[in-house]
């Protein structure tokens, strides 16, 4: 029987499971990784209480706008202190908009295929779960799902895979090739993000070939211990160090626009802090400054016939999450964080102005989801875990509105070249602004008029107008307003 069959009948064989055994064995000989579990425990504990002048003089290093150091982040972790939390709070906001603006990117999650050889005890799709029914859509259905998706008004999608030899490279990069091929009038998803199992590196060169967005994969736990104790051995996910390194292997195949993340809920969310600021760290120092685009932040929500779901052990509070973005916002400035709906509507409206640059909306995360239902949460025999958030994107629009904020659908950069290092450089001198703001108010002006209620029409226009009153007597108004008037005569897709 062919793997691929065999895989269907969801059992997979041992060339499968043993297919980065060489790359493996390379890792296994490494002494020790950039991870140290014990270093890691020293920083925080030797910062258990923090004084007033400790963690304020870490936030005046902050103001700078620059990456800060482990130990630092651990004085911030560490903070009990309300008023200097409030202060931690208040510096993560103004940070926030001096680096992005008023701006909120969206996004929605296309899930490809529920199959999966892996059995992460935290997952609804993991391999020996009885509930789910696995499915892997065809070009077709991939195809009718895109249409609905644009239809609903998405320009930006991440497109979601387990790890089976039925969604090998080939397969990924013939999906990604099939969702940019759908076109409707006015409407087509400018930018695929993927987010799948660790590649090697000459997978990750077909992926590049394809012209992918963002490339994720999230550590799940930096803590060994716990990491051993929640992917089983005998899977490839088992290999702590194989994924651990997957972002080095994107570099090295030229994917450089990259995001980490970490499950919240699995360990200890000061000690996954730290794992995500030491990674940032790591890629930093090896590949000129770059690291990673974004940061990821799920934590566990509840997923069918999965019980370590319901209960996890290191279940994070609302009050730890709100203090973890900010403290991250405070700790990266320049990479983007982002808050998806497994987060309930109220958690997403407290941490989106502690730091939050992207959010999904209109999610629906089932194999085949937008075609068969209208909303999250009602497959739950087809989803990997259950979402918070079930509004439509026009209501999340309307509320980002309403916030006085700039929904963005913009995906220039990467389709002008400005990634890794490029868009690093462009980050970090601070003229994002002249990119993002107008591309993200033309982008909202297509939105409005192509996919909003009458509502969500009234404040985008208001909130466009506020912006656009912000470049008053710089060249680019004159341009933003040229193009508006395009827009509002049928061209589409205009960005600077
Ligand atoms: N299968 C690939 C992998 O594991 O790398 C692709 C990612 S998986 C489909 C997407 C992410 O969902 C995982 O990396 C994990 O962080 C998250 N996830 C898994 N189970 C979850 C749960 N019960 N609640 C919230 N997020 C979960
Ligand atoms: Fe598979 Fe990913 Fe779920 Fe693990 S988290 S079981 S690898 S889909």
């Amino acid at each position: 029987m062919s793997e691929k069959k065999s895989a269907r009948k969801g059992s997979v064989g041992m060339d499968f499971l043993q297919k980065y055994q060489k790359e493996f064995a390379e890792y296994d000989r490494l002494d020790q990784d950039f991870i140290d579990d014990d270093k890691i425990w020293t920083q925080l504990n030797k910062w258990e209480k923090p004084s007033r002048q400790d963690v304020r003089l870490v936030l005046k290093k902050a103001e700078q706008c620059v990456r800060l150091e482990p130990e630092e982040a651990a004085i911030l972790l560490q903070n009990q202190d309300e008023t200097t939390i409030r202060e931690m709070y208040e510096l993560a906001s103004q940070l926030k908009k001096e680096v992005y603006g008023d701006r909120i990117v969206f996004f929605a999650p296309l899930y490809i295929s529920d199959e999966c050889a892996n059995n992460c005890l935290y997952c609804g799709f993991r391999c020996s779960n009885k509930a789910i029914q696995r499915k892997t859509l065809s070009m077709d259905e991939i195809e009718q799902e895109v249409r609905i998706m644009i239809n609903e008004g998405q320009k930006r999608t991440v497109l979601v895979y387990g790890e089976s030899p039925t969604t090998d490279i080939d397969f990924i990069c013939e999906s990604v090739r099939k969702v940019y091929s759908v076109k409707t009038k006015g409407g087509e998803i400018r930018r695929a993000n993927i987010n799948c199992a660790p590649l090697s590196v000459e997978e990750l060169k077909k992926l590049k070939k394809v012209g992918i967005g963002t490339f994720q994969v999230f550590q799940e736990t930096y803590h060994h211990p716990t990491y051993r104790k929640v992917h089983p051995q005998n899977t490839i996910k088992g290999h702590y160090r194989w994924r651990l390194y997957c972002m080095d292997r994107a570099q090295q195949a030229g994917v450089d626009d990259n995001g980490i993340g970490v499950l919240f809920g699995l360990y200890d969310w000061r000690f996954e802090v730290m794992g995500l600021l030491y990674h940032t760290i790591h890629l930093e120092e090896t590949f000129n400054g770059v690291g990673p685009h974004t940061i990821s932040i799920p934590r566990i929500t509840p997923a069918t016939g999965t019980p370590y779901s319901q209960n996890p052990e290191h279940a994070v509070s609302d009050e730890d999450f709100k203090k973890l973005v900010a403290v991250l916002r405070l700790s990266v400035p320049y990479t983007g964080l982002i808050c998806t709906a497994r987060e309930p509507e109220k958690v997403r409206r407290e941490v989106i102005p502690l730091g939050i640059t992207q959010i999904d909306a209109g999610t629906r995360i089932g194999v085949g989801g937008y075609s068969q239902s209208k909303r999250a949460n009602q497959l739950p025999t087809k989803e990997q875990f259950s979402i918070g958030d079930v509004r439509t994107l026009d209501d999340v629009v309307k509320e980002i509105c309403d916030l006085n904020c700039l929904p963005s659908f913009c995906t220039a950069c990467y389709r002008a070249g400005r990634t890794g290092e490029q868009f690093m450089k462009i980050a970090k001198s601070k003229f994002v602004h002249r990119y993002c703001l107008p591309n993200a108010i033309l982008t909202l002006k297509e939105y409005l008029l192509d996919y909003a209620s009458e509502e969500t029409k009234q404040k985008g226009e208001e909130v466009i107008k506020q912006h656009l009153e912000n470049f008053a007597g710089e060249a680019v108004y004159d341009s933003i307003s040229q193009y508006l008037k395009r827009i509002e005569q049928g061209e589409r897709d205009l960005r600077l």
